[in-house]
């Protein structure tokens, strides 16, 4: 392994947590759930998602404005209206938001109006934009690229910290291989030695992975049960209307209802759902203690959808 001094775990007890807002962090025991549509499509799409995932429960909602398409010709999103869009429904339903942000020319505008900039698999080497990203203050999603190694996910992560910026958390979102059938491999190996080498959050996405809808609630609770601090799930108000993505796209439906299904796995791992009912009578730390024993940043709290 290359020298990662800021992203590798000094002991086994160095986990840090990644805060978004107030209401929303990630890697404590509480599981952070991102739900939304790939694209962002109208302000309309975006608040009747943000309703029906208030009780899913989801703590953030994902949407894209700068989108990275395959074909210059398919629809490349809505770019500053978009992430107006996110702001407004951000700040209406308290809830942060989450976008993806293509070029280092656009980190300063999406910094100002989403609560975290994702870097997409296409982007996981773009250096230019992980020292961008890592000069601001937002905390930083980061996909593992389409066919990365470990440790070059582990040195992308690495360029954000080195650039001052040690709010990350990492996104095993499949790798390519040699079966069409799944659009990517879910690489849930990753995610556990991940987990052991860096101190970072780890969520899954797997709704890239699996690109099919009906392989998503099953690979969620399998990386619920191998130890992911988080899920990010692209859900739609029309599934098969989504103008990128569609045929992975769940049902705003049948994300609530896979939110409540993954609760006895995250029980059975020592880790809440967001409105958990059953939290004290599980054998976990309260988030004061659990923060105590942290060693990581946390960074200072905000409100959702403010700069
Ligand atoms: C996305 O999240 O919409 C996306 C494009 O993901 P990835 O970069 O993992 O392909
Ligand atoms: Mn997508």
């Amino acid at each position: 392994m290359l020298e990662a001094k800021l992203v590798s775990k000094s002991s086994p007890q160095h986990k840090s947590v990644v805060a978004l807002c107030d209401s929303a962090s990630c890697g404590g025991v509480e599981l952070l759930i991102i739900g939304g549509p790939c694209t962002v499509e109208s302000r309309e799409q975006m608040e009747t998602t943000a309703r029906h995932l208030a009780g899913a429960p989801v703590q953030a909602l994902r949407g894209g404005v700068y989108k990275p398409r395959t074909s210059p010709y398919a629809f490349q999103g809505m770019g500053a209206e978009g992430l107006e869009i996110l702001s407004a429904v951000s700040k209406k339903h308290q809830v942060p938001v989450v976008t993806e942000v293509m070029s280092p020319e656009q980190v300063p505008l999406v910094s100002q109006q989403a609560d975290m900039l994702q870097i997409g698999s296409r982007n996981m080497q773009n250096f230019e934009l992980l020292k961008a990203v890592g000069q601001q203050k937002k905390p930083v999603l980061l996909k593992r690229g389409l066919s990365a190694t470990i440790e070059e996910f582990i040195m992308a992560a690495e360029y954000v910290m080195a650039h001052g910026n040690p709010n990350v958390i990492l996104c095993e979102r499949g790798i390519r291989s040699f079966d069409p059938y799944t659009r990517n491999v879910l690489d849930l190996g990753a995610v556990v030695a991940l987990k052991q080498l860096t101190h970072l959050p780890v969520i899954v996405d797997p709704s890239h992975a699996a690109g099919k809808r009906e392989l998503v609630a099953d690979l969620a609770r399998a990386a619920v049960a191998c130890g992911a601090d988080g899920l990010i799930i692209e859900c739609h108000p029309e599934p098969e209307k989504s103008v990128s993505d569609a045929r992975q796209a769940l049902s705003l439906e049948d994300m609530v209802a896979l939110v409540h299904s993954l609760r006895p796995i995250a029980h059975a791992v020592g880790r809440t759902i967001a409105g958990d009912k059953v939290k004290a009578q599980l054998q976990v730390v309260s988030a004061a203690a659990t923060r105590s024993i942290l060693t990581g940043t946390r960074i200072s709290s905000r409100a959702c959808g403010r700069s």
